[in-house]
């Protein structure tokens, strides 16, 4: 049999490049707390986002610290269909998710169903930019202003998106990314939180470091999320390759629309919609979306590629109001479209460092199970 081929593998710098700051680490002996390599990539990224950034040991620890600092109180509407930490993050903090519907074009939050959910005990809006896929935020964020609510992105997909020209990033009151090693840039567990308002700064700070204002002060009762300079250090190498990585990116998910494109019943995103609507794409997912003409189900195509040494990932599946944790809780939570698509979606393999020949390999194997 031939080798496994992995849903995704981890964007790393060449070693010699990163033994080179591991050396300034190891001359410098400071191995946390704000020493030279968070603030590098912190002035760093403040820079690509233009706006400011706070790291943190990983994605979800800066979004529930995120949430923490804003001091919300009620509901916040969210998304179903995302990765636990989001749900989590606001029900850590006391607040009470609601669960808006999905769009099938993109996966993202349905903004037509937003309004109807707002009661006098709504704070804000938690929204996802599922695969990178930026959600309508003009519209979410008119919403947002009518209503007088918050507006918190989870980014963790959507590093390097643009949106008509800026980064997604400019877009609500703050965005979170994760760094964790599968995503498309990584510190190999780390994350972000990206933000105009330098009233948050100081809580941000505190509540990542114990509240801790200086060695005899304690102002707030906080967590320990801050990251350290190891990982600090993988973000500065993952930085200077990562646009060349998501350059790679794109030219497979051309390759497997073309080689998709031959076969009813897959669904891919809509690429030229994406870039219609003025979107610079980073190409972080390739989710695939079963539908009734193609003949078999999901899962059935799940097992025939694992069973042909191709992992995809049913990413996401379960949808969040299913997990056993919160069914009881969500059970009357009619959501149509993302029951549907977390029915029939699939991720397939797609990472920089995939061949042309594992390409079109893992094509041809879906292109038989398809269509014969
Ligand atoms: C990865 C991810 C997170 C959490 O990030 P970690 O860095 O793993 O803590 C949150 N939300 C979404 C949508 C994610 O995919």
């Amino acid at each position: 049999m031939q080798k496994k081929i992995n849903v995704t593998s981890p964007l790393m710098p060449r070693l010699e490049r990163y033994e080179e700051l591991l050396e300034k680490i190891w001359d410098s002996k400071w191995l946390t707390n704000d020493g030279a390599m968070c603030k590098e990539l912190k002035n760093k990224l403040e820079e690509k986002f233009d706006d400011k950034v706070e790291l943190f040991v990983n994605g979800h620890m800066a979004l529930d610290t995120l949430i923490k600092t804003m001091d919300l109180r009620g509901e916040v509407i969210t998304t179903p269909y995302t990765f636990a930490s989001t749900t989590h993050a606001i029900v850590m903090n006391g607040l009470k998710p609601v669960f808006c519907d999905i769009n099938e074009n993109d996966y993202t939050i349905d903004v037509e169903k937003i309004e109807a959910l707002i009661t006098e005990n709504t704070c804000a809006i938690l929204p996802v930019h599922v695969y990178g896929c930026p959600c309508d935020v003009d519209r979410i964020e008119e919403i947002a202003r009518k209503h007088n609510l918050k507006v918190i992105y989870d980014a963790a997909h959507a590093f390097g998106v643009k949106k008509d020209g800026k980064s997604i990033t400019a877009y609500g009151d703050a965005s979170m990314f994760s760094f964790h090693a599968t995503k498309v840039f990584n510190t190999v567990e780390g994350g972000a939180v990206v933000y105009s308002d330098e009233k948050l700064t100081n809580g941000l700070r505190y509540n990542r470091n114990f509240g801790i204002e200086n060695a005899e002060s304690i102002v707030a009762v906080g967590y320990n999320a801050k990251m350290n300079e190891l990982c600090a250090a993988m973000g500065i190498c993952n930085l200077e390759i990562v646009d060349d990585a998501i350059k790679r990116r794109k030219e497979i998910v051309y390759k497997y629309c073309e080689c998709f494109s031959e076969i009813r019943g897959i669904k891919m995103l809509d690429y030229e919609r994406l870039e219609k609507r003025g979107v610079e794409y980073n190409f972080s997912y390739m989710p695939i979306e079963v539908t009734d003409e193609l003949g078999i189900s999901r899962n059935e195509l799940f097992e025939q590629l694992k069973e042909q040494g191709i992992i995809a990932r049913k990413y996401f599946y379960p949808l969040i109001v299913d997990y056993e944790c919160y069914r009881e809780e969500f059970k009357n939570y009619d959501l149509p479209i993302a029951k549907r698509v977390a029915e029939n979606i699939l991720t397939i393999p797609l990472y920089a460092t995939l061949t042309n020949e594992e390409v079109e390999r893992i094509c041809n194997i879906i292109k038989k199970i398809c269509v014969d």
